[in-house]
Parts: structure tokens; sequence; C-alpha cells
């Protein structure tokens, strides 16, 4: 049995009931078969892919916190540190009731390639709570996050780990963290989060890092194929951080978003997501607490669909922003019945590994790896972490710039990879075997201390 196929199968083995996980190493197995092929004594030899698939560490932890109505709650808090061997472990913390030790595992995982990618020197981690911050009152989310510093600042550090924000977890909630850390710590190192407000050493451009990068990377896409983002119509899943970056960058380009999706269903704006009025309501919606897209509709009077995905709709281009496996077979078939070209995913694996083989497989279409188009957040956080060390601050020029750089190089390195090995324009492969081979090389050269 080949190296990858035995490795996959003891992934499963060892990992039970933890699909996503399965689901992300599969991916990317698949993608590395050319390059551990030819490798395979030499990696075989150093168990690289038994370490690669295996967290460093693992903390999990309980978080006993008191509600507004003098009530103990008790949640589950989680820090998956998956590879440190190229810098210290760097990835975000997501609040949100679905999240367990699997789910953490399969982003963790996913983002050791994401911040490989980058360019910068940054391992890869997850991290979060099944706290749902929806409903509750600010003093609740305050006395959370202050419940899950108390045990989480053990482990973290400006040189050690560095989270950030991700599902549930924005600039208020990072305020609330880093106010604990900095109590519990007696210093002030705050390098230790990033995607903090401005007043306390966050970056210019932070919050807008994932969304901005997404379109640079699309925009890279569009080169490649002589295309042009103008006057293309866009379908964007989500109404989070990220889809507000992206709808933004879209119209300065001149493309038109027309959906946003949420639990609820879809809306879908024929005037397109381009006014600043309508930017500022998606934060409105998103500070509510409320979790309904609909509410988009009811203030711009335009179509509200319920219980559905915006998958159907004829566009351009597709971004999904929303949360992994957005996209199953049943969806994708209505993509590509649709005619569509270009599938730029943009949450973290939004799309099922049978949908992404489907999509991959038709011959007019692009696919864009979350991993490579959503690396900007992290990205933009590597350079706070750069600035909080400096003591410095840049402009938002100076970030955007640095920013747009590279996600074109992202861009330009995994195409170039994939076509050394024969692939062609096959950009999920591509970010797969950059990523992978930065890490593997540090971890070659560093010997078997981990
Ligand atoms: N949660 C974001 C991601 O998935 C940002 C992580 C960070 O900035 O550390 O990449």
């Amino acid at each position: 049995m080949s190296y990858v196929d035995e490795i996959y199968e003891r992934v499963v083995a060892q990992n039970p009931g933890e699909p996503e996980f399965h689901q992300a190493v599969k991916e990317v197995l698949d993608s590395l078969r050319l390059v551990i092929d030819a490798n395979e004594d030499k990696y075989r030899k150093a168990g690289i892919l038994e370490r690669f698939t295996e967290p460093e560490r693992i903390v999990s932890f309980r978080v006993p916190w008191v509600d507004d109505n003098g009530k103990v709650q008790v949640n589950k808090g989680y820090r998956v540190q998956f590879n440190s061997a190229i810098g210290p472990y760097k990835g975000g913390l997501r609040f949100h009731p679905s999240v367990n030790q699997g789910i953490l595992k399969f982003l963790g995982f996913e983002q050791t390639f994401k911040d490989s990618l980058t360019t910068l020197p940054i391992g890869g981690a997850k991290g979060g709570s099944d706290f749902d911050p929806n409903g509750k009152s600010d003093r609740e989310v305050m006395r959370f996050c202050q419940a899950f510093m108390t045990e989480l600042y053990r482990h973290i550090g400006p040189d050690v780990d560095v989270p950030a924000g991700d599902l549930g977890v924005g600039g208020r909630e990072i305020g609330y963290l880093f106010g604990q850390y900095r109590k519990l710590r007696g210093a002030y190192e705050n390098g230790v989060l990033t995607g903090k407000a401005r007043s306390f050493g966050g970056s210019l451009i932070r919050p807008e890092a994932t969304g901005f990068g997404a379109v640079y990377y699309l925009e890279s896409v569009m080169k490649h194929e002589h295309d042009t983002l103008e006057g293309k119509t866009v379908a964007v899943a989500g109404f989070g951080n990220v889809a507000w970056g992206v709808v933004q960058k879209l119209s300065e380009l001149g493309a038109k978003p027309v959906t946003l999706s949420g639990p609820d269903g879809y809306i879908y704006d024929p005037d397109g997501i381009t006014t600043k009025e309508k930017f500022d309501f998606m934060l409105e919606m998103r500070a509510s607490g409320r979790n309904k897209v609909q509410d988009y509709a009811d203030k711009f009077g335009c179509k509200f669909v319920a219980g559905d995905k915006p998958w159907g709709e004829k566009v351009d281009i597709i971004m999904p922003c929303a949360t992994q496996n957005d996209v199953d077979l049943t969806q994708a078939k209505r993509i590509v019945a649709n005619n569509i070209k270009y599938y730029i995913e943009v949450a973290n694996m939004p799309t099922t590994n049978e949908a992404l083989r489907f999509l991959m497989d038709q011959k007019n279409m692009v696919v864009a790896p979350s991993k490579a188009v959503n690396a900007g957040g992290v990205l933009v956080s590597a350079l706070e972490m750069s600035q909080n060390s400096e003591r410095i601050s840049w402009t938002a020029k100076e970030v955007d710039d640095k920013l747009h750089q590279i996600m074109t190089e992202i861009h330009d390195g995994s195409a170039e990879c994939a076509e050394k090995y024969g692939l062609g324009y096959n950009l999920v492969a591509g970010a797969n075997m950059v990523g992978f081979q930065k890490v593997a090389d540090a971890m070659m050269a560093q010997g078997i201390a981990w």
C-alpha cells in the first residue's frame, strides 16, 4: 500500500468520530501523492506523515462562568497546537455550539498549511469553545472570555502561541481576552493575540484582511484566465466579517456581489451589495446577535429565500464565505448546471470532498482552495505580530500593499508548483504541495525533536 494511503487509514483508525478531520487529511494527502512518491523513502523513514497528521499538543479544559441569573454554566475549551516547525502556533479561536475536538483538529491541520503558505514564520493551531455567543449579554460574553483565558493563558505567549478570532470571536471578544491575559500575566505582551483594536496594538486592515485577500487572490485567477472582475456577478455565502470584506473589495474593483446567506436562508439583491449603507448594515446585522440574513431583505426590499443556499442563482463567480461543508454534491451540481466558471472557496473547507472532486473534474471550471484564498487574515495577523514586536504601527497602505503582494505570490506559487508536477492549473494541489514542502523541510532539518 502506498505511504499516503497507509497514513489515511491510520488517521481514520486513530481519530474515531472525527469525520471533518478525516476529510481534511484525505483532501491534502490526495494532493501530495506526487511529492511524497518522489521522496517516499526519506519521508517514510522520518515518519513525516505520521507526525504531520498528529497534533503536537491538545489542551482541553473546563470553562465555568456565571450567567446573568447568577447560575454557573460550564463549557468545554480547547487549543489544538498542531505544528510549530516554522514558527509559534498561530490560528483563530472559534466560539460556536458546533465546536468539538475533531472540528478543531481539522481546522488546526488546515491552518498549518495556510500559515505556511503566507510565507511568514507562523505554525498552525486552532482553538475555541462550544459556547454560543448568540443571545448572550455583553457582560456574559465578557465573563466567559475571562474564564476561558484563565486557563488558556498558561499555554500561549507572543513566542509560543498567538490566537486570534474566528467564528463567534471578533474584536470585542479579543479585547476581553487580552484584558484578562494582561492581568494574569502581569506584563504588557500584546503580541499574544491578534485582531486587537487599534488602541492597544491592532493592525490597520486586519478586520478587512481575509475578505480583501480573497479578492486579491481572485484577481490573480482572473489575470491568469485573461479575464477581468469588471461587471462580474458574484454569489457570496455568509454575512460575517469575511463576507463583509469580500463584498467591499469586489465592489471597489467593479464586480457585483448579489447574494448573502445565513442559517435562515439567503438574500438576492439585484442592485448589488455595493454601497456603504449596505456594508455598514452587515456589521449591524452581525452585532445584533440575531443571526438572520432576512433582516437585509427586510431593510433593502429584496428577495429572501428561506432555508436554501444561494448556489442555484446564475452568477459568474461563487464565493462561499460561511462555514465548512456549505456545498455538497447536490449543491455543486446546481453550480455546474449554471455553467459557472469560477469557484473560489473562502470559508475553511466549505466544500465536501465529493463535491470538490466533482467541481475539479469540470473542464471549464477554476477551483481555488480556501487554505490559500483565505490566508490573508492570518497573514495580516502575522504583520500585526511584527508591528507589536517592533512597537510600531504601519499605515493602512503599507499593510494593504503587503497583503496584495503576498496574495499574488500565494496564487502564483501554487500555480507554478502544480505546473511543475504536470498537473496543469490545479490551485488545490499546488497550495497543498507548497504548504507542505516548507513545513516538511523544517521538520526534517530539526531532527526528531517532535
Ligand atoms: N481564524 C482565521 C483563520 O482561519 C485567522 C487566524 C489568525 O489570524 O490567527 O485563518
